[in-house]
């Protein structure tokens, strides 16, 4: 068969129908260990459940066809991928080149799990490739982690160039494709080394599952990976696994319509005089708007916006909209709004990282555009200036 589309892949890559009883989904394997037909006599490799479960390679087979990797290994959340990953590739004495708008929970493993243990982190303006140049430590910085579009200022990096630079001074660049998800920007093909996800996001795409991934194409940097997963044993579980494998077969459809709404969203917002930034790539006026358009098929669901009025006014404003709820994380079908100084980079106050008080972080989920925006309407309505 020749080669499938993006579509077609998320419906079936990974996804074979069960031999035993024909049932077209295949079935959660919800058991820790697996009977040998003899020692060592393994049926299709497994053995026990944290070195390899069928469901698990089921999802894992069906991120690395999405992001064009050869393996993706799937973990219990987003960081347990980030730290399983990091501890597989640094050692003592490293050093590690961060954007210095990175999710704030990279920056705290970083900085408080790593640095304890010898790898030091510089954080940069990775929108500016000299100071890029001059933050890498050619022979001791040994990743160079990217995100973009980035949380939550939706800061875009130019991928192409990025993984070019780390590749000068022998370092490993890394993307966090997260905001982003295969269906609309594919690093790998970009001339990274290695895709991170935060699978709790748009891949699940619901808000019922936590879940990461690490997707390479590099057989010794899956193998170092893998290791730290048995070893480390931050897998995924089996329902875990399956809701994720099922939520990544509409990922297509979803991000259409994140991108869809969230552009209207954007839009409507810089017609109004309450905010006075409007922090999305897909606006012309977005600084990263003509390499986003590049490097991305769609802009995403993400928008965030600084209010004119200040904390005061963006606190008020994360507390009075109701269709879109008050909650942490994002990538869901539902709408969710954030104020993420004090909760989701909380972690990062009073660190370089820090996110302006005036800073709302919006989720625009896949319900009626229209209802959206009349939501926004009445929140805005009814503060009192
Ligand atoms: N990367 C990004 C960009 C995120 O937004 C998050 C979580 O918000 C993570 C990684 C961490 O993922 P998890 O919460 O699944 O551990």
């Amino acid at each position: 068969m020749s080669e499938q589309h993006f579509n077609t892949r998320a419906i079936h890559a990974g996804q074979r129908f069960d031999p035993t009883t024909g049932s077209i989904i295949p079935p959660i394997f919800q058991t820790s260990t697996f009977v040998q037909d003899g020692i060592g006599g393994l049926r299709g490799g497994y053995e026990y459940a944290r070195s390899g479960n069928p469901t698990r390679t089921a999802l894992e087979e069906q991120i690395a066809s999405l992001e064009g990797g050869a393996h993706a290994l799937s973990f219990a959340s987003g960081l347990a991928a980030e730290d399983a990953l990091l501890r597989g590739i640094l050692k003592p004495g490293d050093h590690v080149v961060l954007g210095n708008d990175a999710y704030g929970g990279t920056f705290r493993l970083l900085t408080r799990i790593f640095g304890p243990w010898g790898v030091e982190t510089t954080t940069v303006e990775m929108g500016d490739p000299q100071k890029v140049r001059d933050a890498l430590r050619p022979g001791k910085t040994k990743v160079l982690w990217v995100e973009t579009p980035s949380n939550p200022l939706l800061k875009i990096t130019d991928i192409a160039l990025l993984d070019e630079l780390a590749h000068e001074a022998g370092a490993i660049a890394v993307v966090d494709n997260t905001f982003a998800s295969p269906a609309l920007q594919q690093p790998l093909a970009l001339g990274a080394d290695v895709v991170v996800h935060s699978t709790t996001k748009y891949l699940g795409g619901h808000s019922d599952v936590l879940g990461g991934a690490i997707v390479v194409n590099d057989d010794a940097i899956r193998e170092a990976v893998a290791f730290q997963q048995f070893a480390g044993g931050a897998v995924s579980g089996p329902l875990d696994a399956w809701l994720t494998t099922r939520g990544i077969k509409t990922l297509a459809l979803r991000m259409q319509r994140h991108s869809e709404n969230a552009h209207a969203v954007a839009e409507w917002a810089t017609t109004r005089p309450e905010f006075e930034t409007v922090y999305y790539p897909g606006l012309e006026s977005h600084p990263g708007h003509d390499i986003a358009a590049r490097q991305m098929t769609g802009f995403g669901g993400m928008v965030s916006f600084a209010l004119a009025g200040g904390a005061k006014a963006a606190r008020a404003f994360a507390e009075s909209t109701v269709l879109f709820q008050l909650a942490e994380s994002l990538g869901g079908v539902e709408s969710l709004i954030g104020y993420p100084a004090e909760m989701t980079h909380a972690s990062v106050r009073g660190t370089e990282l820090a996110v302006p008080e005036n800073v709302v972080r919006l989720s625009v989920g896949i319900e009626d555009g229209g209802d959206l925006i009349a939501d926004l309407e009445e929140a805005l309505a009814r503060i009192a200036w």
